[in-house]
């Protein structure tokens, strides 16, 4: 009973992020043992988060473990990584998506340059809500917990986040572990449970924006034309729409005579659907998979993006060598892969394997990449780079 009625809740996915010590895992331990008591989770202790198993997402090791939990609103699924590496690997490859992240600092450390990266690329991945949680408030007075909030504040503005609405909760993830029921101990969890319900927006299907139907399929119905066929990424199809098939060089302008899901037709479909998609005046030959069919005038071929690109380290199957500006491979996204050329940002810049940078992404024809969109590079079938895009240069 209780299971069934907490799926019926909202869902949440969340993350704890922030520099190494500062306190997540023990955060973590403490939700699960606060809201355990309350029948809203299983109590996770901190050496089994800790020894999260490793995980193969897009031929890259990311050790990250995914704990769930509720509160009355809703259920989260919670991500907690051991390593700073592991938080760089888990965001950049997009492997576990966060609605919203919890970003932790130690009242007696301030931040640090871990605090200072995960939020850079927490934006970069398009993560629009943090609730910053000032821990190990027992270490240190009240001053200290007030430069250390307006510090955080103004860090968030200057990252482009929400300084000023932001939640920020003071408190110690290690005394509520004990079940210490001072004001930094249990009631600030579940403060700062009450400010993740409220400030970070449950997730929804985007069926308002422009459609983006990114191609799997296409085959040919003798005597009505081409259909397209591919899962809804955001928006609303409605039949007679116009639109524009888009990438390998081409922009073609095209309407959709007709929506089918489930081999019936139907007036629309929105996000999340799989559909045929009959366009009208387009051959067969026109098509490739990993074309998309965008809301005519939404979306732009290109061949220039920028992006945050990790290099896997030989450990992990990667370069025995740095990368340097001007790397020429294959790079593979969604369904479609294409000849490309890397540049770092700065451009003289150097990456070793295993770290991680800025860089701009030349591809040999021009296709629809949007913000958030993840891409891998492959050598000789193995791959070397995992990455994100972060916005279309003209
Ligand atoms: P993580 O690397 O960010 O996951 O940090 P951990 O959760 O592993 O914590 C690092 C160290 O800080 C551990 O020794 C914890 O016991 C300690 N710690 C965590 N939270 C608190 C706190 O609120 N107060 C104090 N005094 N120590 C804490
Ligand atoms: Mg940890």
């Amino acid at each position: 009973n209780t299971a069934a009625s907490l799926r019926e809740r909202p869902h949440c996915n969340i993350g704890t992020i922030g520099h190494v010590d500062h306190g997540k895992t023990t955060l973590t331990a403490a939700i699960t043992k606060i809201q355990s008591q309350k029948g809203l989770a299983d109590y996770v202790p901190y050496d089994q988060i800790d020894r999260a198993p490793e995980e193969k997402a897009r031929g890259i090791t990311i050790n990250a473990c995914h704990i769930g939990y509720a509160t009355a609103d809703r259920t989260y699924a919670h991500t907690d990584c051991p390593g700073h590496a592991d938080y760089i690997k888990n965001m950049i490859s997009g492997a576990s998506q966060m609605d919203g992240a919890i970003l932790l600092v130690a009242a007696n450390d301030g931040q640090m340059p871990q605090t200072r990266e995960h939020l850079l690329l927490a934006k970069q991945v398009g993560i629009q809500r943090i609730v910053v949680f000032i821990n190990k408030a027992d270490l240190v007075d009240q001053e200290v917990l007030e430069l250390v909030e307006i510090e955080m504040r103004e860090m968030l503005t200057d990252f482009g986040f929400d300084g000023v609405a932001s939640p920020v909760i003071c408190g110690s993830a290690l005394l509520a572990l004990r079940g210490d029921q001072s004001k930094f101990g249990v009631p600030a969890i579940e403060e700062l449970l009450e400010q993740c319900d409220s400030f970070i927006p449950t997730p929804t299907r985007d069926i308002s924006s422009p459609f983006i139907l990114p191609i799997d399929n296409a085959f040919t119905v003798p005597g009505r034309g081409t259909v397209v066929v591919g899962t809804i990424k955001q928006g609303t199809i409605v039949r007679n729409a116009d639109a524009d098939l888009l990438g390998f060089n081409q922009n073609i302008k095209t309407t959709v005579s007709d929506i089918q899901i489930f081999r019936k037709s139907v007036p629309q479909a929105i996000a999340g659907e799989n559909v045929g998609a009959l366009l009208r005046g387009i051959k067969i030959s026109n098509v490739e998979r990993g074309m998309q069919l965008c809301a005519m005038g939404s979306q732009d071929i290109s061949n220039h993006y920028e992006g945050s690109m990790y290099l896997l380290s030989r450990a992990e199957g990667g370069r025995h060598k740095p990368m340097l500006s001007k790397y020429i491979q294959q790079l593979f996204s969604m369904t479609w892969n294409v000849p490309a050329r890397v540049d770092l940002v700065p451009s003289d810049a150097m990456l070793l394997p295993g770290e991680h940078g800025q860089v701009r992404v030349t591809l040999l024809r021009k296709m629809v990449m949007t913000p958030g969109q993840p891409f891998t590079i492959r050598e000789n079938g193995a791959t070397v780079a995992t990455g994100m895009i972060t916005s279309r240069l003209p």
